[in-house]
């Protein structure tokens, strides 16, 4: 996680003394720890949560960027691991999106190489047209998957974290966790009370705002208690107590482009040895998940509630969970897109208080860890900047607009057309931006991301493959690589690639020898 001085703060210049968090879910435990590790001794902070409500309790695939967050804290991936019963993960597999019976891997890390001249699937691309010219066997591309490791080790059920120097293909692997984000937070917690933040129980039934500014001052618990501070972090959850309740920072809705509004959550039995991979399945009237974690298997259904009813999605998340239910199905509603002002006045939301996007990349936790680290780099210690504030918001919807183009392209270049949902959502209007990127790859190939996207050009290439956007051509400036050559080193890295990946260790080995829970 970057850290950046805050700058010379302009408006109302009082020191920060006091932070309130309220909510204590994931999102409130990263932030309490993240403030904790970074702000001075003389801030206090507070964390108010709920028992009565209690925390949403899904959110069980993360991406690789949580491994920044946890550095920043000093956490070693092991100790995480085996306190969160994690597995690693190396990407997701989806199953029926394009049409029933295909699937394909969205995997993390790298097809082949780049280089500063070409984008390695540009050579790819250029050794299917020598294929179909007939100028290379019909078979010598393959598929873009055997280029990269995470795909090729995750068929094997394999794992290893990146090894080696640049040019090994070790190296271009990248992982992340499947976590128990319970356990994720309770860990958190512990760190930052260790640091000194101070947690107490009890509902907020109230806030108090100063008249004249605006500002938060102070919320009320049930039991009487008045907790006064400079700054308000609104983790509150769907509540969105502060930030949208109090401040009235009104939500831009994306229903429209991502309909599911509904999910049910049910954990199973751990099945045989867990996959190093989210699988994400395409359903009648949504997708299930399936992520396995060390002592139980999670399970869910995420769905439109305008195409199949509750108790549809229930029968279909029970017939295809992977074992017997250890639970009742959790039901949970959800409203796609984001507060217009993440931050406003003296409060900044972070987690599903200020917004939320279906998990079907995994990128919640990682937009608290976002919202946490810009709230870091732009620290009001010494009060409220106009221009700051509407930077962190600028950042902030950028993120999730760039996340949402991202997760629209999975249901939009979709072929399936045998429900209503996977009919109105293959024909429903996509964000220009998105459209754009697909005028692009389809005419030349090229995918150039938007500085601080998210994904990389390398996850932009599996989706739009794997949804079947295939590029009518190639970088023409590649004419001049040898045909010959070409196919040669292409043959070598594709073998480079399987070999590797078949000398890794089982990913239930590297488990049981790494991170095992007791
Ligand atoms: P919550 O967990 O809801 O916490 C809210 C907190 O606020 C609680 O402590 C509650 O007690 C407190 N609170 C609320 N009101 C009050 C009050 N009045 N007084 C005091 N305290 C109060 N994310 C991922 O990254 N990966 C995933 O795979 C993933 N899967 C998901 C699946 C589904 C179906 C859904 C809906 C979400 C998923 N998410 C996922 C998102 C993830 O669950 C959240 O980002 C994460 O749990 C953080 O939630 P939170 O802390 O913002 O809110």
């Amino acid at each position: 996680m970057r850290t950046e001085p805050s700058g010379t703060a302009q408006g109302d210049a009082s020191p920060m003394k006091n932070v309130v968090i309220v909510g204590g879910g994931t999102s409130g435990w990263m932030a309490a720890a993240a403030l904790a590790r970074i702000v001075p001794p003389t801030v206090s902070i507070t964390l108010v949560e709920s028992d009565d409500i209690g925390v949403i309790g899904v959110g069980e695939a993360t991406i690789p960027t949580l491994m920044e967050f946890n550095d920043f804290l000093g956490l070693k991936e092991n100790d995480v691991l085996r306190e969160c019963r994690g597995t690693l993960k190396l990407g997701i597999e989806f199953v029926d999106w394009l049409r029933k019976g295909d699937s394909y891997f969205h995997p993390f890390g790298f097809y082949g190489r780049d280089t500063p001249e070409f984008a390695f699937h540009q050579l790819w691309l250029r050794l299917r047209h020598l294929s179909a010219t007939g100028e290379a066997p019909a078979d010598a591309a393959g598929d873009i998957g055997d280029y990269n490791l995470c795909t090729v080790a995750a068929r094997l059920g394999r794992f290893s974290p990146p090894q080696g120097s640049d040019d090994a293909i070790l190296s271009t692997t990248r992982h992340a966790y499947h976590i128990d984000s319970t356990l994720y937070a309770r860990m958190l917690r512990r760190y930052a009370e260790a640091k000194g933040v101070r947690r107490t129980e009890g509902m907020v039934v109230g806030t108090q705002r100063n008249p004249t500014t605006g500002n938060i001052q102070s919320v009320t618990l049930r039991n009487g208690t008045i907790l006064a501070a400079d700054l308000f972090i609104d983790c509150s959850g769907f509540r969105s107590l502060l930030l949208g309740d109090t401040l009235g920072s009104e939500f831009v809705d994306w229903s429209h482009y991502l309909p599911c509004d509904r999910a049910l959550a049910v954990p199973t039995a751990p099945n045989g040895a867990p996959p190093p991979f989210t699988r994400a399945m395409a359903d009648r009237g949504g997708w299930r998940w399936r992520i396995p974690l060390q002592h139980r298997t999670g399970n869910g259904y995420v769905y439109s509630s305008a195409f199949i009813d509750q108790d549809e999605a229930e029968r279909k998340l029970i017939e295809g969970a992977d074992g017997e239910p250890l639970a009742d199905c959790r039901p949970l509603r959800f409203r796609t897109g984001h507060r217009r002002r993440f931050w406003q006045k003296n409060c900044v939301a972070i987690g599903l208080s200020g917004g939320f996007i279906e998990p079907l990349e995994s990128t919640s936790i990682h937009l608290a860890q976002m919202g946490v680290q810009r709230l870091v780099n732009l620290w009001p210690g010494r009060g409220f900047n106009e221009a700051e504030t509407a930077y962190y918001n600028r950042l902030m919807t950028a993120d999730y607009e760039r996340i949402r183009d991202f997760i629209v392209l999975h249901y939009s270049a979709t072929e399936r057309d045998d429900s209503e949902f996977w009919r109105h959502v293959g024909s429903m209007a996509i964000p220009d931006t998105l459209a754009a990127k697909l005028d692009m790859f389809r005419f030349s190939g090229r995918i150039i991301p938007s500085p601080d996207d998210l994904f990389t050009a390398h996850s932009w290439l599996a989706v739009m493959l794997g949804q079947g956007v295939v590029p009518q051509s190639y970088d023409a400036l590649l004419d001049r690589v040898p045909a010959n050559a070409l196919i040669h080193n292409m043959r070598l890295l594709k073998d480079g690639v399987a070999k590797t990946a078949a000398a890794l260790p089982g990913h239930q080995d590297y488990i049981d020898r790494n991170c095992r829970a007791p």
